[in-house]
């Protein structure tokens, strides 16, 4: 709608414009949804494999928002990561999720204590006072860093080797384990993880999805535990849905499972009554 002359506005078209302008209502929308708390967490059972039992649960974050219902981490996580909304927004699921841990383990005594893992985006990790607000955050709620897994993906570590390196060394003084999210969609050597403090791997649903469909990808499955397993590494598969795919975990010695077979991520009433039953199935 602009004349000739001022050409540069024909760079946006109303397509271009549109997206502008849903990603700055979208930011807006985000910075009221923090002050009015319209965030939730979401828990996802984390089982032992050998035992089947509930060992703790994945924190997922959930927006609640006033008119368009809830909203899934897919359509606000990235616009939260790149306008540094994520930092709070992290803090406050950290914050969430260990008050209710703290709550369940006295309410259901384990032995191990149930455990809580929360993710952590490159943002999150890139902020100096990390370790001492993780610290802060632990001390509030009464929690002892041994209970809390910390979940990060592999770019994240191999791009910022140094500062990431002083990050894990803060993380294992506090007693806290970081496992290694969605393993096998980056690039990393599991030899090269296995120099840094890292005994958990959670391989994606990717892999998992595909078990017992081609044997390649079967392979490629077993060859990762066994490495693993050789460099004295646990590992989790995520997203597991079927019977089938479980046998076969079953059979690679597979450490914990995470997925719709046993339960869907549900609010804290729901997943707190998950904890009342011997078995999650
Ligand atoms: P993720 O960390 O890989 O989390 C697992 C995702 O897989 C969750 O999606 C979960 O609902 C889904 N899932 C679990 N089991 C199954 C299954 O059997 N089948 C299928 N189809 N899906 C399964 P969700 O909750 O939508 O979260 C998506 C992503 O958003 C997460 O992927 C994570 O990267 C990000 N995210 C969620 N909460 C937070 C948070 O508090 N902080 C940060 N930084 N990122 C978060
Ligand atoms: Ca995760
Ligand atoms: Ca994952
Ligand atoms: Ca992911």
């Amino acid at each position: 709608s602009k004349g000739k002359g001022l050409g540069r506005y024909e760079i946006f078209d109303s397509s271009m414009l549109d997206h502008v302008m849903t990603r700055l209502e979208l930011e807006t929308d985000l910075r009221k949804a923090l002050n009015f708390q319209e965030f939730i967490v979401h828990y996802q059972p984390i089982l032992e494999m050998k035992t089947q039992r509930i060992i703790g649960f994945e924190a997922l974050v959930r927006w609640q928002h006033p008119t368009k219902g809830l909203i899934m981490p897919a359509e606000f996580i990235s616009v939260a990561e790149e306008t540094g909304l994520i930092v709070p927004i992290g803090y406050w699921v950290l914050d969430e999720a260990c008050r209710q841990i703290h709550t369940w383990q006295a309410q259901f005594p384990a032995s191990p204590p149930l455990s809580i893992n929360v993710n952590l985006s490159p943002r999150q990790c890139a902020q100096p006072d990390l370790v001492w607000n993780i610290s802060k955050i632990l001390k509030k709620n009464e929690l002892d860093g041994r209970h809390l897994k910390l979940e990060l993906t592999e770019s994240l570590i191999i791009d910022e080797s140094g500062s990431a390196k002083t990050m894990l060394a803060g993380l294992r003084d506090l007693g806290i384990q970081v496992q290694i999210d969605d393993f096998g969609t980056g690039y990393s050597s599991l030899s090269y993880l296995h120099t840094l403090p890292i005994d958990t791997l959670k391989i994606d649903r990717s892999f998992i999805s595909r078990l017992g469909t081609s044997a390649n990808n079967t392979e490629i499955v077993q060859t990762m535990f066994s490495l693993a397993h050789n460099l004295g590494m646990k590992v989790i598969a995520e997203g597991v849905e079927t019977n089938e795919q479980l046998s076969s975990l079953q059979t690679m010695q597979c450490d914990f499972v995470q997925g719709f077979l046993f339960a869907k991520p549900v609010n804290s009433l729901e997943a707190g009554a998950l904890l009342n039953k011997p078995h999650a199935q």
